[in-house]
Order: structure tokens, then sequence, then C-alpha cells
């Protein structure tokens, strides 16, 4: 009688609660359901391109209110009157007043901060799709150290003449830009910048 009466009190409950049984299991469905949908959505976007659409980079001009004194030249030299020599100048160089701010161009992580004579004070920041920007020439008030993630347009330093291989050109930003191979590329491709 015991059995009966426990075989029957679950049967109640079951009945009684019948659509609580009814959503957990449609919950379940509907879940299993949003994941396969997502998973081969995403599948599907990648096969489509081979790049993933969702990478959208902006990117900030280092330096706002600065003119360009020198551009980008891969081959073609140009006259260095700290050195007294022509080379090729495979970065931009961006006139501004001592003290202007140094913007991180997009968002990323501080891979290296150093310091030497020639460059004066350096920060280097990779970025997620492998692009690597260098910010050279920065006063001593470096504000950001190896490891630190900065978001896209932060301050990382000051525009200073600390470099001595482009003293002569005062105060500035020596910007130079990195593909993935480590290979120096024109920053004039990425920047909003208007060139002379
Ligand atoms: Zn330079």
């Amino acid at each position: 009688m015991e059995e009966m009466t426990k075989g029957q009190k679950i049967i109640k409950f079951l009945k009684e609660n019948l659509y609580l049984v009814v959503l957990g299991i449609s919950a379940i469905i509907f879940a299993v359901l949003i994941i396969i949908a997502s998973s081969t959505a995403t599948t599907s976007k990648v096969n489509d391109n081979k790049t993933p659409v969702s990478v959208i980079t902006t990117y900030y001009t280092p330096v706002l209110d600065a003119t360009i004194c020198k551009e980008f030249s891969a081959t073609e030299l140009q006259f260095n009157k700290t050195l007294n020599q022509w080379e090729a100048h495979k970065s931009i160089d961006f006139l501004a007043s001592a003290g202007a701010e140094v913007r991180s161009i997009t968002s990323g992580e501080v891979v290296d901060v150093f310091s030497n004579y020639l460059q004066g004070n350096v920060v280097k920041i990779q970025h997620a799709n492998g692009l690597v920007s260098e910010y050279g020439s920065l006063s001593d008030d470096v504000k950001v150290k190896k490891g630190d993630k900065v978001s896209a347009n932060a301050i990382i330093g000051y525009v200073s003449d600390s470099a001595a291989n482009e003293a002569e050109d005062g105060n500035h930003l020596h910007f130079t830009m990195y593909n993935d191979n480590g290979k120096k590329i024109d920053p004039a491709g990425y920047l909003n910048i208007s060139s002379k």
C-alpha cells in the first residue's frame, strides 16, 4: 500500500507540475538550438571570407595639432640635419610643442618601454591585428610600462626632443609602424593625416 501511495504521489506531483516539466524541456531545446545556430554562423563567416568580418580597427592620430616635418620614405633619402647625412626615414615625424600629449593610435598592449641616447624615450605597443606602433622622442614622463593594456587614444607620453639623432628637428614625435612580419610600413596608410 505504501509503494502505491508513493507512486501515486509522484504521478500526482508530475500532473500538478506538468507545466514545469514542459518548461524545463523547452528551455533545454531552445538553448541547444541557440548554440547550434551561433556556432554555424561563426563557421560560415570564417569560411566565406578567410578573415573574420568583425575586426574593424579605428586609428587615432598620435599627436593632435602637429605638423608633419618628415614623411615616411622606404628608399628615397631625406636629409638628417642633426647627423648631417642623407638617410631613408621609415617613420613619420610629427612636429609639436614640448609636452603635447602622445596617444595610442588604437588599443593594445605595451610590449616595450626603453630609452637610449639616439632615440630618446620610446614606447612600443602591440595591437590585436598584428600591427605594432612605436612612439619615439618622448619626454622622460612616460605614462605606461611594459605589460600595460592601453585603450585607443590613451595618453602614453609627451612630445619632447629626447631623440639625439633628430635633435635639430626640435620637439617632435618620431612615429613608426611595423606589420606582423616586423617590417616598417607607412603609417599614412592607417592614420587620417594630411601630409604637408
Ligand atoms: Zn624621425
